[in-house]
């Protein structure tokens, strides 16, 4: 945890904030900070700065905040993923957020498990609370906005082709003989596929709102390692 992330909840008045559960149990065994330590904080969608600990009880700590910095720029990247199992969706939602996409949907594909959209991982407390770990791990505040999409036609054709308006739009496909392109200096739209990769015919219905399919070689990468490789590709 490199930045202690605070909900307006935390304030208990002014600048004045008390910590209890997981953030408690964190600074105490991790950071094993003691009254007198600071630490970097920073409020959900909002600045970043330091805390100092004025004590520390057996259920709650408290703190006296101070803020002062605006949180690091977006990454100019609209992610379109397609649904994961349980376990990376966790992993692959927290490096997202972690590295600064503000800008999530999550969809369906022929080749993701129908069982998958029953996890609770797909909840939106589990997505926020894999956001907030990313956002602790990366020192940033700003929550992505995550949106759900149960069937992949619909918001292929009719919500996604809004989306990458004034943007240039990839759908990552090991197949493609397009080389992905390097230093994009406008916004993107990225759509990675699932673990069995998207279906000739959804890469036919990306292609034809506007998606150019790319490659990053033959090799095939998981979910998780795509993204970063990817993105360190694409952007400047
Ligand atoms: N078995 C699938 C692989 C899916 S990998 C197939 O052969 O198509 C999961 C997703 O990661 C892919 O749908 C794609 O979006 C991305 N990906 C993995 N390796 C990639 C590569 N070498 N180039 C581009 N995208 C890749």
């Amino acid at each position: 945890m490199n930045l202690v992330l605070l909900e307006p909840d935390d304030f208990v008045e002014g600048d004045r904030v008390r910590l209890h559960g997981r953030r408690l149990e964190h600074i105490r065994s991790i950071h094993r900070a003691s009254p007198g330590d600071e630490l970097r904080v920073g409020v959900v969608n909002g600045k970043i700065g330091r805390a100092r600990i004025e004590s520390i009880q057996k259920d709650f700590l408290e703190m006296h905040v101070s803020l002062e910095t605006d949180p690091p720029p977006p990454l100019p990247l609209h992610l379109v993923l397609a649904l994961p199992r349980p376990k990376v969706l966790n992993r692959t939602i927290a490096a997202a957020a972690s590295m600064g996409i503000r800008e999530i949907d999550l969809i369906h594909a022929w080749r993701v498990e129908k069982a998958y959209w029953t996890s609770p991982r797909v909840s939106d407390a589990n997505l926020r609370t894999q956001c907030v770990l990313g956002l602790e791990q990366s020192g940033d505040t700003m929550l992505p906005t995550i949106r759900v999409h149960r069937l992949f036609t619909p918001f292929v054709r009719y919500e996604l082709p809004g989306r990458i308006e004034g943007r240039r739009a990839f759908v990552a496909h090991p197949e493609s003989e397009t080389p992905a392109p390097r230093g994009v200096v406008e916004p993107v739209v990225l759509a990675i596929g699932p673990e069995g990769g998207f279906i000739e015919k959804e890469i036919d219905t990306f292609r034809a709102i506007g998606f150019t399919p790319i490659s990053v070689g033959r090799r095939i990468l998981r979910v998780e390692t795509a993204l970063p490789y990817l993105i360190a590709r694409l952007l400047p």
